[in-house]
């Protein structure tokens, strides 16, 4: 079976205030004792043919150099992946002290994902990130001395206070650094979270939504005239640099998550990992599987994922690919709704496929539920 193969890796250094993540601080002994569970969840999940790699979190670089060469050997004893397959270690700016990356390039990682989110150090202040601006600048070029390629820089806006000429200095001093890939995603406050509770308590407000169209649509130009395209919603690229593990997700691909809290696909089956660090550990550790809950996803179910994540991309959903996948004819089954959207602006159809316009981009989650 191909599938995307994800290593969550739940440890952080200090929480951040909008974060929502599963995530604990870092404890020496336990993440000893997770990295060993993992290595047994591989053992316990058998064969799989990895399309990609991603080791995320939490922050993977919490861990020191021998932890993260620990799980590439294990995912390279258990899943052997082809020369030239994606792997992806995300990474914080704070943390790259701790890790040996001319090492980890040794043994196959190709792609780092530095979590940045902002440049400017007022706001990651208040985000309660451990990094400044000038350790995102370090780390790129860390990162660059050890040979790596391919690196992608994370950035949020809709920042609480945030203005347009704040968020538009932070898109270009991450297009002055030239990653070869940039994502932004629009803060959006979780429960549970301290922004959450800060919010309740009238201390912090997001900016208004025309506002953060505004710093949306101002991001996409700037980036798309420093030579990234949009590829998704919310990914830019530069030529070649897509990231192959997320397009699969999009293209609603089979994955297997393995860690606290990790799900996966395969087919119709979905299922989830115990979240709990500790729980997760003891069941590895008694020989017991880290399942908490699966389910077979009816037909309906997989088509509205595959029609909610296909949409997401720049290039839509294909049609091909709707009846490989599900033995019928898009236009037959959706055709009203696409075209009510097509005729109002929101989408656009060819002989191949769907795809949102722009204007369909920016009311997405409106023109998806047309769907169901
Ligand atoms: S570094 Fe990432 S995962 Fe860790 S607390 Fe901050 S936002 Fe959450």
């Amino acid at each position: 079976m191909k599938a995307g193969l994800y290593f969550h890796i739940p440890f952080c250094i200090r929480k951040c205030r909008y974060c929502s993540f599963n995530s604990i601080p870092y404890d020496k002994e336990l993440a000893q004792r997770y990295v060993s569970a993992l290595l047994r969840e591989m053992d316990m999940r058998g064969m799989a043919e990895p399309s990609s790699v991603y080791i995320g979190g939490g922050t993977p670089t919490v861990l020191p150099a021998e932890g993260l060469r620990i799980v590439l050997d294990g995912v390279k004893e258990y899943f052997n992946p082809a020369a030239g397959t994606e792997i992806t270690i995300e990474a914080n700016p704070g943390t790259l002290e701790r890790i040996d990356f001319p090492a980890l390039k040794a043994i196959g990682v190709k792609r780092i994902s530095l979590g940045a989110q902002s440049f400017n150090p007022k706001e990651l202040l208040a985000l309660g990130r451990i990094h400044g601006p000038g350790e995102i600048t370090r780390a790129v070029n860390t990162l660059r001395e050890a040979g790596i390629a391919n690196i992608g820089l994370d950035l949020i806006y809709s920042l609480p206070g945030q203005g347009l000429r704040q968020w538009e200095e932070s898109i270009d001093e991450a297009i002055k650094l030239s990653p070869e890939h940039i994502s932004m995603y629009d803060l959006s406050i979780e429960e549970g979270t301290e922004f959450y509770a800060m919010e309740k308590a009238g201390l912090i407000t997001l900016p208004p939504e025309e506002a953060q169209v505004e710093m949306y649509l101002s991001a996409v130009k700037r980036l798309e005239e420093a030579g990234y395209g949009r590829y998704e919603i919310s990914n830019f690229a530069r030529p070649g640099y897509e990231c192959a593990h997320n397009l699969n997700y999009w293209s609603a691909g089979d994955f297997i998550g393995f860690g606290a809290g990790a799900h996966s696909r395969a087919g119709a089956r979905a299922a989830r990992n115990v979240s709990g660090v500790i729980e997760y550990i003891g069941r590895l550790e008694n020989g017991e599987n880290p399942c908490a809950a699966a389910e077979i996803l009816t037909g309906m179910e997989r088509e509205r994922e595959f029609i909610m994540l296909g949409l997401r991309k720049r290039r839509g959903l294909s049609f091909e690919d709707f009846r490989a996948g599900f033995g019928a004819d898009f236009m037959s089954k959706y055709g009203p709704a696409a075209m009510k959207m097509t005729d109002a602006g929101y989408m656009a159809i060819s002989p191949d496929g769907i795809c949102l316009t722009m204007r369909g981009v920016l009311a997405s989650n409106r023109v998806i539920m047309e769907f169901f």
